[in-house]
């Protein structure tokens, strides 16, 4: 009589197939519990069998000469349809399941059968572990419940079989990421920086071989002006567990230098050691299309300053009526001329100070001088811009009395640079009639300088863009204002650069604040201050 199906076939299946165990070779750990399953039972003959969709196929098979038989005749098919009991047909002949199975009336002459089933964490019974004799016969309880733990043993090598290929799989899976990632990879001790390990792509970048860089540690291959950074960031890995992105070199075998983008991880290794996992991407191309973009946005720049500024130089003594006055028309169609001719100078001004800063070239000037002075000369000079958009300028400054006058290391033509950029910006996004206060605040043996409007503010999505280059939250309404985007990203790296820091304050519809913060000089003392950046 052919066995139901069990409820869930389809899973089981599936589950069995995904195990990739059917027509495996033998394994000895499979034969050697059927042994023993066979020598505790005293019976001659025992089976891992697996029922597959219409077979049943057999991982092991002790005293039998057969890999599979049908589904049909398969009395494991019956012992699978109650995955928690015994299956014991002490003799077949008496069975209406087995009197008339071929099996049984055949050579193979099988009267006895005692299967445990092989169930899986979810209930799917694949199979059994059984014992099989020619003649009827018993078990002791002692036997049945050994067959049933010898099952549970087959079943944890199956699991352990399963775990071991979803293992190797992953492990495949990492080894060709780690082998073919266009990225290179390697692993370091953290405290000394010698490698531990590789990937091809970094022999590749860095053109030792595998041997030679075993004996490297990574100061070997850093150029010394970054010995300090990497200090930091080692502490930083250390402190946080990541670090990065971080823009260094590597020295080339050939000592060429490479520019690379580092991002690293902390791992402690099984023993306790810390390691770090870095991932290290070569930027050479990105560096060298920014070399061409920088050399030719400098030589564009160049070429068009000097016609620019005799341009905006005979425009302006046109408007200003020194060589006669001119019929109206004329006059309203050259002052626009006039103003964007200075549009354009100061995007070529910025453009080359910019370009200036990234190639290092950018000298400063830090003299240790009064600050009051230098603000009420930028006040002065963005005097007529405010008026031209009838908002008024006011200065307000709430200092100690004893450390007035206000003294700051600064060059005073980058700060008026930085306030210029603040203070325009300030007026161009005010109403009109509106004030653009610029308050001079001392904070302990710190001096802000905030400029404050009553524009509209800064958007929460343009916040953290503010100070990239050429960034506008509304490219279409500063257009309409002027501008070139360059501004604050300049303003940042100039008051960086005076030992200052710069920033903004602003609630949406609610004006906006820019200040830069610098130390006082005052004192002798506030020369030891050390610097925030
Ligand atoms: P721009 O030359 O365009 O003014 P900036 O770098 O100085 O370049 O400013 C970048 C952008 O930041 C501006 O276009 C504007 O969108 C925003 N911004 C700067 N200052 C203010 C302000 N006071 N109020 C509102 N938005 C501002």
């Amino acid at each position: 009589m052919n066995a139901a199906l069990p409820y869930n076939e389809l899973q089981r299946l599936a589950h069995l197939h995904a195990l990739n165990i059917l027509d495996s070779g033998r394994e000895q750990s499979f034969d050697d519990i059927a042994c023993l399953a066979m020598s505790l039972c005293r019976t001659p003959i025992a089976v891992v069998s697996l029922i597959d969709s219409d077979r049943q196929w057999f991982k092991s098979c002790v005293g039998l000469h057969a890999t599979e038989t049908s589904r049909d005749v398969s009395f494991c098919a019956h012992a699978i349809l109650r995955p928690d009991d015994l299956l014991v047909v002490e003799d077949a002949t008496q069975d209406p399941r087995f009197h008339d199975n071929p099996l049984v009336l055949g050579d193979e002459h099988i009267r006895f059968y005692a299967g445990a089933p092989l169930v899986s964490a979810e209930g799917h019974a694949f199979g059994t572990l059984c014992v099989i004799d020619r003649v009827p016969r018993r078990l002791d309880q002692l036997q049945l419940n050994s067959l049933q733990l010898l099952a549970r043993q087959v079943m944890q090598l199956l699991q352990l079989r399963e775990a071991n290929q979803a293992l190797q799989l992953s492990q495949q899976k990492l080894l060709t990421l780690y082998n073919q990632a266009p990225v290179a990879i390697i692993l370091n001790h953290l405290d000394d920086g010698r490698f531990i390990e590789f990937n091809p792509e970094f022999v590749r970048l860095i053109g030792y071989s595998a041997e030679e860089i075993l004996r490297l540690n990574t100061a070997d291959i850093t150029p010394s002006e970054y010995a300090e950074e990497d200090q930091h960031k080692l502490q930083r890995v250390a402190a946080t567990g990541r670090y990065g992105p971080y823009e260094k070199h590597y020295i080339h075998k050939d000592g060429s230098l490479i520019p690379v983008l580092l991002n690293g991880v902390l791992i402690e290794a099984p023993d306790g050691e810390q390691q770090v996992w870095t991932f290290i991407q070569d930027i050479s191309e990105r560096k060298r299309a920014e070399q061409i973009k920088n050399d030719f946005v400098s030589a564009v720049s160049h070429e068009l300053r000097t016609p620019l500024t005799s341009i905006s130089g005979a425009l302006g003594l046109l408007v200003s009526g020194k060589l006669g006055s001119l019929p109206e028309k004329m006059d309203s169609m050259l002052t626009i001329a006039h103003k964007n001719a200075l549009r354009l100078s100061q995007l070529i001004n910025d453009l080359l100070d910019m370009e200036k800063l990234i190639a290092g070239k950018m000298g400063f000037d830090l003299k240790r001088q009064p600050l009051v002075p230098i603000i009420e000369q930028s006040l002065e000079s963005n005097k007529a811009y405010a008026d031209s958009f009838d908002v008024s300028l006011s200065l307000h400054i709430c200092a100690d009395e004893q450390d007035i006058p206000l003294m700051v290391a600064i060059d005073a033509h980058r700060l008026q640079q930085v306030l210029a950029n603040f203070i325009s910006n300030a007026v161009k996004f005010s109403p009109p009639h509106g004030q653009v206060e610029v308050h001079l605040i001392q904070q302990l043996r710190e001096i802000k300088i905030a400029v404050i409007d009553q524009g509209p503010g800064i958007s929460d999505e343009f916040r953290e863009h503010l100070f990239q280059k050429f960034t506008q939250a509304d490219s279409s309404a500063s257009r309409q204002r002027g501008g070139t985007g360059l501004g604050l990203a300049i303003s940042k790296t100039f008051v960086e650069r005076m030992n200052g820091r710069i920033g903004f304050d602003s609630v949406p519809g609610q004006g906006a604040t820019f200040f830069a913060i610098f130390p006082l000089a005052n004192r002798a003392s506030d020369l030891s201050v050390t610097p925030n950046h």
